[in-house]
């Protein structure tokens, strides 16, 4: 690990100027964010426009100085970790919306740009971006696009591949890609853009995004409802989906242990008093509420035939917004039983709902069997299958990572899920990929990587 000399920082100085170079205490003054070692680069650069960042590249290229992309850091894979010898690309300072077009739906951003701003931006124009999470006040459309990210809506609306119609990225050579279509049908044959979306930064730097944006709801009701079993809470699902006159627009589940953990943390558990059975599963469910009270009384009925067919054992509807921030609180807090219970193993999966019933209760089994101690804290977006979960002792307990591991990824692929589903594989999932991933797409990517960047020097280590 060699520090950069002085006149390479002098270079990159003149480059984005005095004030968009950070090299004194970063770490100490800018949020590292999830991952603590993703500024020890200790060089953090600003970039401004499309030519701050081609002249950053093409100067570092030359230098063979690596280039760790950043945007808002919220990134939980690893995906973002830097070292001395490598300097941080920061795209916070490119954070404008470009172009918006209102009656096609669409908008061309900077890729700084957060994902509340751009929805504070279009939600006024009774339009959304379609894709939603937790982190969306700091996660940048930049780092969604690198991570593929996925979020709360993603069984309507699709991921953020699905999103994007065009990209500007500069490719580790400096060279400009320049494909942003603001069209749903481009077919010029061969579309490159997909190998960005989801590369974690490998492959270059986004600069700009154009988004294919989607009607946004008018309101919303909330409802937090307790399930015997997840093919109850499947049952649910698919009833408030297909309830003619229901929009759907999340449904998340939580198991028992990471809902009366998280909601026990906050210090609201009464908020789960309303499940009398200790093992309930719970779902929460928003779906539009329209105009008038017609939404929330339709709304009820659909949860009152729920629990005549057995679905649900009970549920509360959110009363005013304080009370669904609270729901969502409970979902949204996943940290809290990392707090409680840290040196815990997370995973981030996919599993069909088909296998979804029969894969949770085979996992919480395999899980018992390695320790009956060991706590299962799953949660995650019900629509899509996404399970989060953090198996935790509460105490260091490397010697079971490679079981544990087993336990959890075993089967996924036979299945059709995923051992990575919307986190990406950063350096945190590296092993994993080799051991659960394809060894023949393993290599085209190993392919597609060095005809990208033969110098290895767009945030090397990652994925690969
Ligand atoms: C509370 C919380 C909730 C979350 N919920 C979800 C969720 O529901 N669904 C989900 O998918 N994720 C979720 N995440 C993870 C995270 O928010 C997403 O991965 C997000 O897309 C990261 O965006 P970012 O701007 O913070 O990227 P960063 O963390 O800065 O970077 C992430 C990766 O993208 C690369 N990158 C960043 N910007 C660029 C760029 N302009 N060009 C090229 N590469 C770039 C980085 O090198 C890194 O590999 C959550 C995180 C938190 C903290």
């Amino acid at each position: 690990l060699i520090p950069l000399r002085i006149e390479q920082l002098e270079a990159l100085r003149a480059i984005v100027g005095a004030s968009g170079i950070r090299t004194d205490d970063v770490a100490g003054t800018l949020d590292s964010g999830i991952n603590e070692s993703n500024l020890d680069a200790g060089v953090v650069l600003f970039p401004e426009t499309l030519e701050h960042v081609q002249s950053i590249v093409r100067y570092c290229n030359s230098q063979s100085i690596s280039i760790v992309p950043h945007g808002g850091r919220t990134g939980i894979s690893g995906g973002a970790e830097s070292s001395i010898g490598q300097v941080v690309v920061q795209t916070t300072r490119m954070c404008g919306i470009l172009s918006f077009d209102e009656d096609a739906g669409t908008a061309v951003v900077d890729a700084g740009i957060t994902l509340e701003q751009l929805q504070t931006a279009v939600h006024s124009h009774g339009l959304s971006v379609g894709i939603d999470l937790a982190a969306r006040g700091t996660a940048t459309l930049g780092g969604m696009v690198s991570t593929n990210a996925g979020g709360t809506e993603a069984f309507r609306h699709g991921v953020m591949r699905h999103r994007v119609l065009g990209l500007e990225a500069v490719l580790p050579d400096g060279a400009v890609f320049d494909d942003l279509k603001q069209v749903a049908k481009a077919n010029e044959r061969f579309d490159i853009k997909p190998l960005l979306i989801g590369a974690e930064g490998t492959l270059g730097i986004v600069t700009k995004v154009a988004l294919n944006l989607v009607p946004l709801a008018s309101g919303r009701i909330t409802a937090l409802a307790s399930c015997p079993t997840v093919a109850d809470a499947l049952r649910l699902f698919r009833r408030c989906r297909l309830s003619p006159g229901a929009e759907l627009l999340c449904v998340e589940i939580m198991w028992p242990d990471y809902a009366r953990t998280t909601a026990e943390e906050l210090g609201k558990p009464s908020l789960l008093e309303f499940a009398l059975e200790p093992d309930s599963l719970f779902v929460i469910l928003d779906v539009a509420s329209g105009s008038g009270d017609s939404g929330r009384e339709h709304f009820e009925q659909i949860l009152a035939r729920a629990f005549d067919a057995q679905e649900i054992t009970n549920a509360v509807v959110a009363k005013n917004e304080r009370e669904r921030n609270d729901f969502w609180l409970v979902r949204d807090e996943s940290f809290l039983c990392d707090r409680r219970y840290p040196h815990g193993f997370w995973y981030d999966i996919s599993v069909p709902h088909r296998c979804l019933d029969e894969y949770s209760r085979q996992l919480f089994r395999a899980i018992h069997d390695i320790h009956p101690d060991f706590k299962i804290f799953l949660f995650g977006h019900l629509g899509d299958g996404n399970l989060h979960l953090t198996i935790s002792a509460g105490r260091p307990m490397s010697e079971f990572e490679e079981t544990v591991e087993q336990a959890v990824y075993g089967g996924l692929r036979a299945m059709g899920g995923s051992f990575s589903a919307e986190h990406g594989i950063g350096t945190h999932k590296r092993a994993a990929l080799v051991r659960h991933g394809c060894a023949a797409k393993l290599e085209i990517m190993r392919a597609i990587k060095q005809m990208f960047d033969p110098n290895n020097i767009m945030n090397p280590a990652k994925v690969l």
